[in-house]
């Protein structure tokens, strides 16, 4: 049994703080959600737990079985069994998805053979296509193949956490099915069952995902928590009620208008200018 423990997590990206305090206890076999208004900044959550670079950590902890991770370099959070499907999938030309997981497998002391097959296997599982095993990580591929990609790696990696960053976005319904099929059995495995945090906008994930903690993020804490009835009631409330602070009324504002953080007339002034 494993436990990640995120403890009143303070995150910066230049000036502006996005993380404000958040904490939140996943063990081995349970799955959490969470949801929350774009630009909340869920994907700086993932991304300062793994460890992407830019960020200033301003308070807090993440504990992975008592081990500190913010003091460690991303490629050491994965293998402490930290794993993350994000949301913009990277592309790497002239890394194949095979010579990326035989690197990390060979440094992970497992035999190459085995993760040959591992990786033909997963990729069966969830219909990805077995010719882009070979083909340059995430180049020229669809946004839905991109996510099954990373559900290849984390089938083959089996890590202890997974963070699913919007692994729903630009999935059909039938991927949709298989992948989160692939991540509830993951979940379900005996020997070393997967905790996961998935962030999402829609309850439809949750239809072969079984969550059993529903949390809502919004302006840089988690405002509520509750089980699975809740992310059917947010798809259908939205998140005005945890909204309705000034600043995040500006944090809408920025999103919703197609020029930023510029009013209109601010921004014809700028291309004029
Ligand atoms: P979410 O995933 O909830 O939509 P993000 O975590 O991507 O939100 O972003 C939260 C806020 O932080 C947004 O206002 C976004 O513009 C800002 N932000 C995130 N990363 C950066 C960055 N690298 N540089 C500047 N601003 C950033
Ligand atoms: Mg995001």
């Amino acid at each position: 049994m494993s436990e990640l423990v995120i403890s009143d997590l303070r995150a910066r990206v230049g000036e502006k703080e996005i993380l404000k305090g958040v904490s939140l206890t996943i063990r081995s076999g349970e799955v959490h959600a969470v949801m929350g208004p774009n630009g909340s900044g869920k994907s700086t959550l993932s991304h300062v737990i793994t460890g992407k670079p830019g960020y200033v950590v301003t308070g807090g902890s993440v504990t992975l079985d008592g081990v500190e991770l913010l003091e460690l370099p991303a490629w050491e959070r994965a293998r402490a069994g930290l794993f993350l499907a994000m949301q913009y999938p990277t592309e790497v030309p002239g890394v194949s998805l095979e010579a990326m997981l035989n690197a990390s497998a060979i440094e992970a002391g497992r035999d190459s053979a085995a993760v040959h097959e591992a990786i033909a296997a997963e990729a069966a599982r969830i219909g990805f296509d077995p010719a882009l095993i070979v083909r340059p990580l995430n180049v020229d591929l669809s946004g839905g193949e991109k996510k099954r990609n990373e559900t290849v790696q984390l089938g083959v990696l089996a890590p202890k956490f997974a963070i699913l960053d919007e692994i729903d976005s630009g999935l059909d319904v039938d991927a949709m099915r298989a992948v989160t099929r692939r991540v509830e059995e993951a979940t379900n495995n005996a020997d070393a069952p997967l905790g996961v945090l998935a962030i999402t906008h829609y309850k439809r994930l949750f239809e072969e995902l079984e969550p059993d903690h529903v949390h809502v993020f919004a302006a840089g804490i988690i405002q509520t928590s509750g089980g699975a009835e809740l992310a059917a009631e947010l798809e259908e409330t939205g998140y005005a009620e945890w909204v309705d602070t000034v600043e995040s009324r500006d944090g809408f504002a920025a999103f919703d208008n197609p020029f930023g953080k510029t009013t209109f007339a601010e921004d014809l002034h700028l291309h004029e200018g």
